[in-house]
């Protein structure tokens, strides 16, 4: 947030941080500086052309008003102020993705060590989906159970 020249960014009352497209001038600097890599320039063209910044915006809209024409065209649905978590974390089967407060979540996640452990020994079909029903087709060859 603190690089950006013209003050693009904001936090919400839910601790999401969004980019006001209209105040960006696309210089950049929060693509270097952001250690997750969340702010992308728009991949529209075979030459990485530059322009206003993108970033996830947690499904959470963007400056206009909450649900309004203005506000779906330039980011998306807000699925927040629906009453909805982001649409990655709800789509995902196998819930890696999570969506939420920061102590809910990190109690989830806490849980799941404890249940699962921890490192690469988690990983895997039988992690993911479970053993599998009697009779079920087993995963493809080369895929980690
Ligand atoms: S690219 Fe846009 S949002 Fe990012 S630092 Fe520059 S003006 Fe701010
Ligand atoms: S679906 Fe997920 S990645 Fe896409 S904007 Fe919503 S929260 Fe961000």
């Amino acid at each position: 947030m603190a690089v950006c020249p013209v003050d693009c960014f904001y936090r919400t009352g839910d601790g999401v941080v969004l980019h006001d497209k209209d105040l960006c001038i696309g210089c950049g600097y929060c693509f270097y500086a952001c250690p997750f890599g969340a702010p992308q320039f728009p991949q529209a063209g075979a030459f990485g052309l530059r322009g206003k910044m993108d970033k996830c915006t947690f499904c959470a809209g963007g400056p206009e008003t909450d649900r309004s024409e203005a506000e779906f065209k330039k980011y998306g649905r807000n699925r927040l102020a629906e009453g909805k978590l982001p649409a990655c974390a709800e789509m995902c089967s196998t819930k890696a993705l999570l969506g939420g407060d920061g102590d809910v979540v990190a109690d989830i996640y806490r849980e799941r060590v404890l249940r699962r452990g921890k490192g690469s020994e988690v990983w895997g079909w039988g992690t993911a989906y479970g053993p599998g029903k009697p009779g079920a087709q087993p995963p493809a060859k080369g895929a980690k159970s």
